[in-house]
């Protein structure tokens, strides 16, 4: 089995035999769900009869259930078996420097009601207490879809994941801040919090059924920032200090535009949101005063104009594609995945871009093969981020031996 979340893995890997055949169990019916017991203990190579007394096991433990007779030509018809995500809730949460989204999922990442958001405050402390008000009330108004099992945070910034701390997020502000645990007291709940683009990362590993899926891949999520994630060898990369794979903040220039890091030319400085409408509308819009409709306008806007036959919003985005591939073309360079993930607003516009962002890649590349690695889009609609914000809490019951 491809290792599904290799924080809490090492929990596992050091688990007994029946842990590590539970938690395997438990992860091949969730990705193949509905599955027949027989089915399951081909998948797993093993007997029917120790499959069964597993399954009951998980049964009697209410983390599995058995239901919808599925069809069978002659003989016993068999009852399929389903991970019971019912009556239990994950509370997802999205920050961006502008606006914050929040999302209820069930224990498999499926959204059960609408996404809301609201503007991101830049002070922690108000940010802190604007959020937990929101959750409670969220709590309170989706009571019909269980106990909560805990909320995952995504964050545009480096994280210590395990300390529950921010370490950095230049386009907050925040520097050293524990974000966790105030949330975690007041709402006497798990909190999981994770670098938005390593969130991804993980929720892509997790949510993937196919066993031949790709275990090394990097992870690019382009908004108001740019976030980076790295798997490699079914894990994601962490490093020492929690910083690894920020390749938002390698420089394609070291001559080139401002960066919310403090430093010039950085990639994300070339292609996140606000680099694409700063090129769009001539001025660098880190730059305050803006007026209202500039500050409103966002990189949709951009892209319903470029396709209304605006040549300057067309160019913006060119730019950034050109940027972006360049970029890619040294991640490439430096980790040689066989796959990348791109997300954001964005990915709208990825029939007009993509030729320029792959000719960045080829152009950059050091081996004509390594240019054409493929890129798969994930659509903004799909919430990559907030999908990766409820896999935070909701994985670790799949990765775990004990399932909450
Ligand atoms: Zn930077």
């Amino acid at each position: 089995m491809r290792p599904l979340h290799p924080q809490r893995l090492r929990v596992a890997t050091r688990g007994t035999t029946r842990e590590i055949n539970r938690r395997i169990a438990l992860n091949l019916i969730r990705t193949n769900q509905p599955i027949s017991r027989a089915d399951l203990a081909r998948l797993m190579g093993t007997r029917r009869g120790a499959v069964s007394l597993l399954v009951n096991e998980l049964i009697q433990d209410g983390v599995v259930f058995e239901g919808a007779t599925g069809e069978a030509k002659r003989g016993r018809k068999p009852t399929f078996l389903y991970i019971d995500s019912r009556k239990r809730c994950v509370v997802a949460v999205d920050i961006r420097p502008t606006r914050t989204f929040v999302m209820v999922t069930d224990l498999m990442g499926r959204q059960l009601a609408s996404v809301a958001s609201f503007p991101t405050e830049h002070d922690p402390k108000r940010f802190v207490a604007g959020l937990v008000k929101r959750l409670k009330h969220t709590l309170v108004e989706h009571k019909d879809f269980g106990r909560c099992q805990g909320v995952g945070v995504a964050v545009p910034g480096m994280v210590d994941s395990e300390a529950g701390r921010v370490l950095l997020a230049p386009n907050l502000g925040w520097r050293d801040v524990n974000l966790r645990d105030p949330i975690a007291t007041a709402l006497a709940l798990p909190v999981q919090i994770e670098n938005s683009g390593k969130a991804c990362a993980l929720a892509q590993l997790w949510a993937t059924r196919d066993a031949e899926a790709p275990s090394n891949f990097v992870y690019v999520t382009v908004s108001d920032g740019l976030g980076v994630g790295v798997v490699i060898g079914g894990e994601l990369v962490r490093g020492q200090h929690n910083i690894a794979g920020e390749f938002g903040h390698v420089p394609l220039n070291i001559d080139g535009p401002r960066c919310g890091c403090g430093a010039s030319g950085c990639w994300e400085a070339y292609v996140s949101n606000l680099a694409t409408l700063s090129r769009y509308f001539g001025r660098d819009l880190r730059e305050r005063p803006l007026s209202a409709d500039v500050a409103a306008f966002t990189i949709d806007d951009l892209i319903a104009r470029a396709r209304g036959g605006d040549g300057k919003a067309l160019t913006a985005l060119l730019s950034t594609a050109r940027y972006l591939g360049l970029g890619l073309g040294s991640v490439v360079n430096a980790i040689d995945p066989s796959h990348l993930y791109i997300g954001g607003e964005i990915t709208a516009a990825w029939d007009l871009i993509e030729a320029t962002v792959r000719a960045g890649l080829a152009e950059r590349a050091l081996t004509p093969p390594a240019g054409t690695t493929p890129i798969t889009i994930v659509p903004p609609e799909q919430y990559p981020r907030l999908r990766g914000a409820a896999a935070l809490v909701a994985a670790p019951s799949f990765a775990e031996g004990v399932v909450a």
